[in-house]
């Protein structure tokens, strides 16, 4: 057969490399909070409120009381790779932040619109930025507003077609995903005040999630569902090897969650949200050989120290490379297998409000 001619290799448009790496970034609806909550976080707010139109659809926003950003920060706020929080790279080492890659307010602005209102201690006036879709400071205007800081995203998604459509078809499992995902914050963030809203159609604007900022997670997990599931909690604080150590709660044996597998189960590292499947499923087994009809709440943190992991793994952060993820299994198995081969078994299925 005739042989092609070897294409040219080109570089790809830069805006082109720009959407593509944003849409890793920011997956999903919760995804793009997430980032949202975590620079609130970062800047030290006390209160966050994340408002919804339809679903976040629309648009949605994220309002905190944090430290504002300065107005000589305003023209590379929202360019790529641009950030407060990490200088070199041994930094990556020792991060106590949630952000640190300057990707998530580029990424936004790639996939929906993007304005900032913001304003720090030393300014008497907010301001009104706006932003282009690669990151460029296009407008900014003066505007009343308290210290601290409101992004706003419109039209997510609206420059990548497919996902647009996808995102507008599973417009309620994203938002049942976003949910979770704040509870998860709410539950671990000690003294932050969480409120989140959502204003369906011309209907009036509803409280959907609210927690009031308590210093103790008990108070946070109790305000999220309710005294009669905390209750049926077991606290436990397991020391590990090399000043690790894992604290939270878990069902107990016979009173576990009747729905479905993984709904309330929330995992942390050093009290950063992520996923791991794997303590999921372990949590799960372990559980199995005492109640075969439910599946465990747990809420658990892995306190380590910071040289032991590394978050850097995935654009979206919530994959967690552990030096020793094995011992931290086997530790977790040990701990677990005491509460549930101890406790007598008894089935009851609770309601959950
Ligand atoms: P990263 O969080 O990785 O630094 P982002 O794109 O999320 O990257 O944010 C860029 C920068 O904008 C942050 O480093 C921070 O200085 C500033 N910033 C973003 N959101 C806020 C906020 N809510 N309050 C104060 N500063 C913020
Ligand atoms: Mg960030």
């Amino acid at each position: 057969p005739e042989t092609a001619n070897s294409p040219m290799i080109k570089p790809i448009n830069k805006h082109v490399v720009h959407k593509i790496c944003a849409g890793q970034v920011i997956l999903d609806l919760s995804s793009a909070i997430k980032e949202l909550v975590e620079n609130s976080l970062d800047a030290g707010a006390t209160s966050i409120e994340i408002a919804l139109k339809d679903y976040g659809e629309e648009w949605f926003q994220v309002i905190d009381n944090g430290c504002g950003i300065s107005p000589n920060n305003f023209k590379v706020l929202a360019l790529k790779h641009h950030t407060s929080k990490l200088a070199e790279f041994p930094d990556l080492q020792s991060l106590t932040t949630f952000g640190f890659r300057g990707e998530a307010l580029s990424s936004l602005c790639a996939l929906g619109s993007l304005t900032v209102e913001t304003r720090t201690k030393n300014e008497l006036v907010a301001t009104l930025l706006t932003f282009d879709n690669t990151g460029q400071l296009v407008a900014e205007h003066k505007t009343a507003r308290k210290v601290g800081t409101s992004v706003t995203v419109k039209k997510l998604f609206s420059n990548l077609p497919v996902r647009s459509k996808e995102f507008s078809r599973n417009i309620r499992k994203e938002y049942g995903k976003l949910i979770s995902l704040l509870n998860a914050y709410a539950i671990i963030a000690k003294g932050v005040r969480f409120v989140c809203t959502n204003m369906s159609g011309k209907n009036a604007r509803s409280v959907v999630l609210k927690t009031q900022g308590s210093g103790s997670l008990k108070d946070n997990i109790i305000t999220l569902f309710g005294l009669t599931t905390f209750t049926c909690l077991e606290p436990l604080s397991i020391p590990m090897s090399d000043n690790c150590r894992v604290e939270g709660f878990v069902s107990k044996s016979g009173y576990g969650s009747g729905r479905n597998m993984g709904d309330r189960q929330f995992f942390y590292v050093n009290g950063r949200p992520v996923d791991m499947p794997k303590v999921s499923k372990l949590v799960n087994e372990l559980y199995r050989g005492a109640n075969s009809r439910q599946y465990p709440i747990a809420i658990l943190d892995f306190i380590v120290p910071v040289m032991a992991y590394d978050v850097n793994v995935t654009p979206d952060k919530r994959k967690i490379f552990f030096s020793d993820e094995r011992s931290i299994l086997q530790y977790l198995r040990e701990a677990l297998g005491m509460i549930y081969s101890a406790s007598s078994v008894t089935y009851s299925v609770m309601n959950i409000d």
